[in-house]
């Protein structure tokens, strides 16, 4: 069984969310099929697709205008939410230290996060892509974790770039991410891969040992790219 997860990021409608809902319906799969989507699409439910959201408040409730709590994801029938995406690191700031507050707010009321590490460009060539992982695992799940979490590995730079690293590199840090995590007394706890991953490629990676599935972020936006890639393993 393997996690497929799909990030909508923003884009799509709830229109949209049932065209997949509906398409999920004639296929047979035993793997686990995630969907994180917009906040104003969270609210359905469906037996073939679990539903995520993409960001939480790092508050539990109050004065926090515009902000989402951990609870609220729970009431609109959230099972999962995305924590640290790079696009959030990037254009919203945030810190390993801030993914880590989000995570603890999302475990204490029942949702599991998928949190996410990763290099950049700039960090790889630099030659501190294991740094980076090692720190962003540290630093940005609780310590005292007892709850299930899902790890998500993207290199920053092959986001929506149509890139990957090679099977070899993926395999190097799947490894190392697991070695950390069992460090950390957390063995099992699944690693997915994410960054341009699609119908063609899904296999082959969903096939390295210690990648349990797959973030996926422009190819899990219609069923006729996404079917595939849950299909492929
Ligand atoms: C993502 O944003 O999490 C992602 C993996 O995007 P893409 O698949 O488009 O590279």
């Amino acid at each position: 069984m393997k996690i497929i997860t799909g990030n909508w990021k923003m884009n799509g409608s709830v229109a949209e969310l049932e065209i997949m809902i509906n398409a999920m319906q004639s296929i047979n799969t035993k793997n686990k099929v995630i969907i994180c989507v917009p906040f104003t699409m969270l609210g359905k439910k469906s037996d073939k697709i679990s539903i995520g959201a993409q960001d939480v408040s790092s508050h539990e409730n109050g004065a926090y205008t515009g902000e989402v709590s951990a609870k609220m994801l729970m009431d609109a029938n959230a099972e999962y939410v995305i924590v640290g995406h790079s696009e959030r690191r990037q254009y919203h700031s945030e810190t390993n230290d801030t993914v880590k507050q989000k995570a603890k707010c999302a475990i204490e009321s029942g949702l599991i996060p998928i949190i996410c590490i990763g290099e950049t460009m700039e960090e790889k060539q630099a030659g501190k892509t294991m740094k980076i992982i090692e720190s962003g695992l540290r630093e940005s799940i609780p310590a005292d974790v007892k709850a299930d979490v899902i790890v998500a590995y993207e290199p920053r730079w092959a986001i929506g770039a149509d890139l990957t690293p090679t099977i070899d590199e993926i395999s190097k840090t799947h490894t190392f991410i697991a070695n950390i995590l069992e460090n950390m007394g957390l063995t099992g706890t699944p690693i997915l891969y994410g960054a341009s991953v699609n119908g063609s490629n899904a296999a082959e990676i969903m096939s390295i040992p210690n990648v349990d599935g797959v973030l996926v972020g422009g190819a899990s936006l219609k069923p006729d790219n996404f079917l595939p890639i849950i299909e492929s393993v």
